[in-house]
């Protein structure tokens, strides 16, 4: 088999790959992007002309293409791999469960478009090369690509916005309450189905419209379906086993420097299955300090009638009780126009609300592998957040008289970090600084997996930042990559 050979390869195409990718290609640098999923068919993407777009799931597409793989330790071979094309990654594990996403874009198809940055001294502390001034650029610079902005409360035709929502519950405080910033096209005025199952008229940016598109004119190279299934550090640089789902088969990519980002879950799995392949050696901090972000979703059956909660941005908005001063977010099911099901059942689900509270937890759990599968720890009776979380439901039942359904004491999070952590040294960590593995040189960590800690806000403009700023490393120490970034 001839091996292709490359210069910087990018694995995932979510906040940090596509944050990564983006920018070293606009300096000039040579890049392929391998990502595991397809091209979504979204209008921009169909626009552009690109080949191979694979649904989101919607209509007769929802049930094939709503699940990509299932995993739980106890499953037979640890997993069950549902469809190919499927767009939502479910990990079960009674510690902590993990939801992520698979596509060009990654996560930001699915995800509530809340751009958020997380408190000013959230990088402090971690290195002493590395402080939040350092990072801030960076942020700037994501929160105007994806078009970030709050709901005004002059945003009068904005439905469903918590802010100028009059038949709000007096209990439901918004007063000092920060509200999301979101990558979402206001003018346009297209408010449906644009949330967890993706956005099919691009209301809510994604990247793969807003980042890649525009630099594949610029060479980069994105290779969709293409799934890296071991990374092997060789005299040269490393070498990827990549399974090709487009063609069916299996190729070998060489590359001097290969930037990590598959998302928290799956750049763990590679990280200790290349290990335990004997492909990658070292990292003996691999998978401590993880994470949930403190995620508490629940659903809230308030059956209001004469409400169409369904519609509107991505979420509403922002709250807090007054007597508990948990950040909660509200959302409508906002998507389920294009779930088939009956129509007295999709009436019904549209008067009920989704309720999400996080904060920072610890990060004190652990990721292991044991015989080809991942296992989590996460010890979150230390995390008072959670238990704040479970009170602020509870409230919320007694003061409405309407109970709030969530799984105590069984976290599920959309915003897992660490594992792969920054810091200051192999035994504490397992990147430095620049983002690149203490003891594997030229292998760089850009997703959640490296977060340092809970940004105890929705998670992706971090993620981003951070991948800027590996980038901005990248650049400055290659000498054909100099301009900076368009
Ligand atoms: C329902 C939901 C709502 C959310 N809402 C918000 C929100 O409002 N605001 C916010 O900030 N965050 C939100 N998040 C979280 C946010 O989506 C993630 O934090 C973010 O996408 C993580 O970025 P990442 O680059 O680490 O990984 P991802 O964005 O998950 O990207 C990783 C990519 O790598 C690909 N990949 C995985 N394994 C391989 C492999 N072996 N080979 C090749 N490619 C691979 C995946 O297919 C994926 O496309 C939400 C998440 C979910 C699921």
């Amino acid at each position: 088999m001839v091996a292709e050979k490359h210069d910087i390869i990018v694995i995932g195409s979510g906040f940090g790959g596509a944050t990564t990718a983006a920018k070293l290609v606009s300096a000039g640098a040579k890049v392929t992007l391998l990502e595991r999923g397809p091209w979504r068919d979204t209008d921009a993407i169909r626009a552009a002309n690109i080949s191979a777009r694979a649904p989101l799931p919607a209509g007769k597409s929802f049930f094939s293409h709503a699940l990509r793989r299932v995993s739980a330790s106890w499953l037979p071979g640890g997993q069950i791999n549902l469809h190919g094309d499927g767009l939502f990654d479910l990990h079960y594990d009674s510690q902590l469960s993990m939801i992520c996403s698979s596509g060009v874009g990654g996560g930001s198809h699915v995800y509530s478009a809340m751009n958020v940055r997380p408190a000013e001294d959230y990088w402090d502390g971690h290195h002493d090369a590395l402080s939040g001034t350092t990072i801030a650029a960076h942020y700037d610079w994501i929160l105007e690509k994806m078009g970030s902005r709050t709901v005004a409360s002059s945003d009068a035709l904005v439905p469903n916005s918590i802010i100028t929502d009059s038949r709000r519950p007096t209990w439901m405080n918004v007063a000092g309450v920060r509200q999301p910033e979101m990558g979402f096209r206001f003018a346009r005025g297209r408010f449906s189905n644009n949330s967890f199952f993706g956005s099919q008229d691009n209301s809510k940016v994604s990247l793969d419209e807003r980042l890649l598109l525009p630099l594949l004119e610029r060479g980069l190279s994105v290779r969709d379906r293409h799934e890296v299934m071991d990374i092997c550090q060789t005299d040269q640089g490393f070498r990827l086993t990549v399974k090709d789902n487009q063609h069916n088969r299996i190729r070998t990519l060489l590359a001097g420097r290969v930037v990590l980002a598959a998302g928290t879950l799956n750049t763990l799995r590679l990280l200790f299955s290349s290990r335990a392949h004997g492909s990658l050696n070292g990292m003996p901090a691999l998978g401590q300090r993880i994470g949930g972000n403190g995620d508490v979703p629940a659903y809230w059956p308030c059956n209001e009638t004469g409400r169409d909660y369904s519609t509107g941005t991505p979420c509403h908005g922002r709250f807090t009780l007054q007597d508990n001063h948990t950040d909660l977010t509200r959302y409508g099911l906002n998507g389920v126009d294009r779930i088939p099901m009956p129509s007295s059942l999709r009436a019904r689900l549209k008067r009920d609300l989704v309720l999400v509270g996080m904060g920072a937890d610890q990060g004190d759990g652990t990721a292991s592998w044991q015989g080809s599968r991942l296992k989590l720890n996460y010890p979150q009776r230390n995390s008072s957040v959670l238990a704040d979380i479970y009170t602020a439901f509870d409230r919320i039942s007694s003061l409405s008289g309407k109970k709030v359904y969530f799984l105590r004491d069984r976290p599920i999070t959309v915003h897992p970090f660490g594992g792969a952590r920054l810091g200051q040294s192999t035994a504490d960590s397992v990147i430095n600084a620049c983002g690149e593995v203490h003891d594997i040189p030229g292998l760089f960590i850009a997703d959640g997996s490296a977060l340092p800690a809970a940004p105890g806000v929705p998670p992706s403009m971090t993620i981003a930042a951070w991948a800027g700023h590996i980038a901005a490393q990248l650049i400055s120490s290659s000498p054909s990559t100099h301009q900076e970034v368009a």
